[in-house]
């Protein structure tokens, strides 16, 4: 394991003093390991779990050509594609029905539903829609009106026995569980589920039930941690809000690293702090103390506590006190971070391009996160927009967002119309 030192040695233009926010995210990717532990679960639980192996197709997707559409199974070459072709209809098959195993001659073909395994030696389906049915129940497909092997499925054309269906390290979502569950496959080997502790510090901030007093405020950050942490499927340990006291933060420190994979705080890692925070971290891990040259952010703290047994160490994420600057570096570092302690190949959110609707004034040299509202006009083209007051302190920035604007380090001021990056909310928060 490379100690915080080489991994800082690594990067190019390190500067712990004004850190450019891409070097955070690569750092971190450094410094985590992913966890090595597999376990097995039912389909059923898998959701939001990341994989631990391939997982290898045991059969043909679908297992049987069959019919894409409600329709007539005949054999293509036996269509005109001059004139109308009379058909006699043999009978019928249904999906999940008995297969039809007598001959269909050229001239006959046989009513099939959508699903039903194509009888043997017919390889096109003529929809209903196509085809008129005469009195006599036979059926006239009108010249040209379906080529030979249209609305037919396949056997194995989604996925063939023995190929790759799902990669290690997907994060498994809907899509993905019903995938598995296609091909027959009841239980999935995923990676441990990953614990993860936190807590809030500073004289100032009151618990919930507790009475608003002079210079004190409720804790709000524990509350978006912890259901930013839900929301990326980790098991969570809530440690409370932890007085700036030694003992106290000495404490929380040691229960953090006995029992979690990672532990985050908020609070006391500004450079002013006189708190005992920063002090307890540095006695008790390796840690790297940053200012990050962000906006809203700044200053946070990531390391690796400690550890006596042969664990691997306990990541450190100190996050600074700002809400609104818990949830940026949470979502733009922390979030990326735990991702891989998952063990998941993705990290990245995908961000989306916005035309500004406003001016954002942007100074080059620092990554702004700002809050935004995303919207699509009329003729189908997205915009943005700020929430106004971006200062770091106003949450509720957050809750009429529905988007992070992101202006890169290099960015300058943006003018209307230009196009912007933005993280939309929807899948990460
Ligand atoms: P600090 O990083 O400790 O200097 O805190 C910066 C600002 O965030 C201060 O105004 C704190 O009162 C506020 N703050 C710190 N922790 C919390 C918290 N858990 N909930 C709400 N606000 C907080
Ligand atoms: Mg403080």
């Amino acid at each position: 394991m490379k100690s915080l030192e080489q991994i800082a040695a690594e990067l190019q233009g390190y500067d712990p003093g004004a850190l450019p926010a891409p070097l955070v995210v690569d750092f971190l990717h450094r410094m985590v390991e992913p966890v090595a532990e597999l376990e097995t679960v039912a389909v059923v639980d898998a959701l939001d779990r990341v994989l631990a192996r391939d997982i290898l197709s045991p059969i043909d997707v679908p297992p049987h050509d069959n019919a894409a559409m409600d329709g007539f199974a005949v054999r293509g070459a036996a269509l005109s594609s001059d004139r109308d072709t009379a058909l006699r209809v043999l009978g019928t098959v249904v999906a999940g029905g008995p297969r039809w195993t007598q001959p269909v001659p050229d001239d006959a073909c046989v009513r099939i539903m959508t699903g039903a395994v194509m009888p043997e030696g017919l390889d096109t389906v003529v929809p209903v829609e196509f085809a008129r049915v005469r009195p006599d129940g036979s059926v006239v497909v009108p010249a040209g009106a379906v080529r030979p092997g249209e609305h037919r499925r396949l056997r194995g054309e989604d996925l063939a026995a023995g190929r790759p269906a799902l990669r290690a390290g997907e994060r498994l979502g809907p899509a993905a569980v019903g995938l598995i569950a296609s091909l027959g496959i009841a239980q999935v080997p995923v990676w441990r589920r990953v614990r993860v502790a936190y807590f809030s510090t500073g004289d100032e901030i009151l618990s919930l039930g507790e009475p608003l007093r002079e210079g004190g405020i409720y804790d709000s950050n524990r509350y978006t941690v912890g259901a930013m942490l839900r929301r990326l499927g980790v098991e969570v340990i809530d440690l409370g809000v932890v007085r700036d006291a030694p003992d106290a933060l000495e404490a929380a420190f040691r229960h953090a690293a006995a029992q979690a994979d990672a532990v985050i705080t908020s609070g006391g890692v500004s450079m002013g702090e006189a708190d005992y925070t920063k002090a307890m971290m540095r006695r008790l891990g390796d840690v790297v103390f940053w200012r990050i040259a962000m906006r809203p952010g700044r200053p946070m703290a990531v390391g690796r506590l400690r550890q006596s047994d042969d664990r691997p160490p306990t990541l450190l994420f100190g996050l600074p006190g700002n809400p609104v600057a818990v949830m940026v570096t949470f979502l733009a570092f922390v979030r990326p971070a735990l991702l891989r302690l998952m063990g998941a190949r993705a990290t990245l959110p995908l961000p989306m391009r916005a035309r500004a609707a406003e001016v954002m004034r942007k100074k080059p040299g620092r990554t702004e996160y700002q809050r935004g509202i995303v919207w699509r006009a009329a003729d189908g083209s997205v915009h943005v927009r700020t929430t106004g007051n971006q200062g770091s302190g106003v949450l509720r920035s957050m809750v009429e967002a529905n988007a992070l604007i992101v202006l890169g380090h290099d960015q300058g001021t943006v003018a209307v119309g230009d196009e912007v990056d933005v993280l939309l909310f929807e899948g990460i928060l």
